[in-house]
This record gives C-alpha cells, structure tokens and sequence, in this order.
C-alpha cells in the first residue's frame, strides 16, 4: 500500500483515520516579518498555542490534520513536527504557492522576467525536491500539493504553479489540495489540473462551500474531482446555514464520496495578532479545529444525513484521496 508523507515519516492510508481536510497549524501573511510590533518568533510559545487549539480534536477522535499552508504563508515544519509528537496526531504538510496578490512570488517573478528561468518549471523543480527529498534541512517531506488562484481569475504566477502541480502529481501521486477566492474559479482551476494531465481522483478543490450557488458547487463535482466544505465557521462571508444547506442538498444527490470536511482554521498566526476587528468577532464564534464535530454534524443528522455519509466525508474520502 501507498505510503504518506507525514511530518514525522511516512504512514500508511490505514493511519489516516478521522482527517481534517484543510486546517492551518500556524501562518503568516507575507510582510509579517517586516513589521516592527510583530511578536516576535518564539518557538516554545507557539508550540503551546498551537497545542491548546488543537488539544480539543483528540475528543473527537480526529487522528489526522492536513495542513494546507503553501511555502510562502509562514509554514515551518519544525513546529508542526513538534506538535504532532506531543499531541499524537498526523501531520500532513503540503508544498505549495499561496495566491499571485498574496504570495510571495517577487523572486521567481525577477527570474522569468531576467529570462533566467521558467516559473513552471522552477515551481516544479520545488514541489518534487520537497515531495520526494525534503523540506530543507528538516528532513520532512510534504504529503500535498497545495495550489491557489484569486478572485475571479487565475493569474500568470497561478497558472505556472497549476501546471508545476499536475506535473509534479503525475511522478508523484499525491494529492492536490486548492484554495478558491470568494467561491470563484472552482472550475477554472480544475480545468487547468485536468488539462495537464491531473488525476481527478487526487484533487480536492477548496473553500467550494464559499459560494452559496448550489449550481457552481455541481458544475465542480460534474468534472468527477472531489471539493471540500472546508470553512465552516469562518461566517464572515458566508453563514455556516448557508454551507450546511447546500451540503445536505449535495449529500442528498448522493455526493458523499466526493465531499470533504474541514475548517481552515489557523491556531497560530504571525505579526501584531488580532487580524479579526471586533465589531466582526460574532462572525468568527463557532471558528475553530472542532466546530464541524460540535455544530456541523449534529445539524446534518438533524437534516436526516446518516453516520455512514459522515464516516465517508472525514474517514474513507481522505484515505482514497491519499491512497
Ligand atoms: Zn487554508
């Protein structure tokens, strides 16, 4: 059987168990670093943040996280490797670009514009060496391919790093894990991944639940890719009503086995702290690493959506994904 990278060795698909699909352990917004009243970096501390977010999942009998923060949104492997040996959860950390308006693509940029090189190929160079050699000097290997597009288009930088993915998926086999932009370019990016050459099987489209139209949600699945609802809580764009609706009307078209479950949420993240203005805070009440267990999938049963649809949605999804 296929073997997974994790921040501590590799696992097998069996391992997965409960997985939470697309979460952040820490991150940081580019140009952190830049500001002077940043807290500054302390490993110990983070380390405790961390764990006391993510303490409460082992409740609820998660056994693994995905964690979706790309290269150049404050990922550090270190961290994750020492919060998963003191929690005893998988880790999966992803290698990966964030969007072209918020990553970091100033240097690959400069090199395809000197013609000293071309982004696709420099992006793909980069997710094989840290899929199959490491990251760094870690001595992690990624498990994922993350990728994201912007709103309402896909950039040049975007594009080239579509393109890495799908190449570096193909030798690779892992999973391509995405982020949309206020529920746009689902299917756009997805067009992009099959075009050259994805495996749809091994696609999980992101933050679908962002858009209320049950029609763009379809016209995703339509393409045989899987999607994560994978924000709940996150109400300042979109009630979590909203995404438990159209999740229950997809489950209820016998999507289950395309669906996956998940957060997006981040236990620790860099520079000043307080990223939520307050007169907003009510809107990020039910945010956290266990909101799907506390609030979601007791409204799903309500709605008459069977635990054998939910163990597919956070167990069997996430092991094919990764098998
Ligand atoms: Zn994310």
């Amino acid at each position: 059987m296929a073997k997974i990278n994790s921040v501590l060795g590799p696992i097998s698909p069996d391992d997965l168990g409960i997985t939470l699909a697309h979460e952040h352990i820490i991150a940081g917004y580019a140009g952190w670093e830049c500001d002077a009243l940043s807290r500054p970096y302390n490993r110990e501390k983070i380390v405790n943040i961390c764990l006391k977010a993510l303490m409460p999942v082992k409740e609820f009998g998660v056994r693994s996280i995905v964690d979706a923060t790309p290269n150049d949104l404050g990922r550090d492997v270190e961290v994750m490797k020492e919060v998963s040996e003191k929690l005893q959860v998988n880790i999966i950390c992803a290698t990966g670009m964030y969007t072209e308006e918020q990553g970091k693509w100033a240097y690959l940029k400069q090199r395809s514009r000197a013609r000293i090189g071309d982004m696709a190929t420099e992006l793909y160079d980069t997710y094989l060496h840290e899929l199959t050699k490491g990251i760094g000097g870690s001595g992690v290997k990624a498990g994922v391919i993350k990728v994201a597009t912007g709103l309402n288009k896909i950039g040049e930088c975007e594009m080239a790093s579509l393109r890495a993915a799908a190449r570096a998926q193909k030798e690779t086999g892992v999973p391509i894990i995405t982020h949309t932009e206020g529920g746009t370019m689902g299917p756009e990016q997805v067009d992009v991944l099959l075009t050259e050459g994805a495996d749809p099987d091994k696609i999980q489209c992101g933050h679908m639940c962002g858009n209320p139209s049950l029609e763009y949600q379809l016209s995703v699945l339509k393409k045989g890719v899987n999607i994560a609802f994978d924000r709940f809580g996150i109400e300042y764009f979109l009630p979590d009503s909203v995404r438990t609706a159209n999740l229950i009307s997809l489950l209820q078209q016998g999507y289950a086995n395309r669906i996956l479950l998940s957060q997006d949420f981040i236990s620790c993240g860099f520079g000043r702290g307080g990223s939520i203005p307050a007169e907003d805070v009510k809107l990020f009440v039910n945010w956290s690493f266990t909101n799907i267990f506390r609030n979601i999938i007791p409204a799903l049963k309500k709605e008459g959506i069977t635990e054998q649809q939910i163990h597919i949605m956070i167990v069997d999804n996430p092991r094919r994904l990764f098998s």
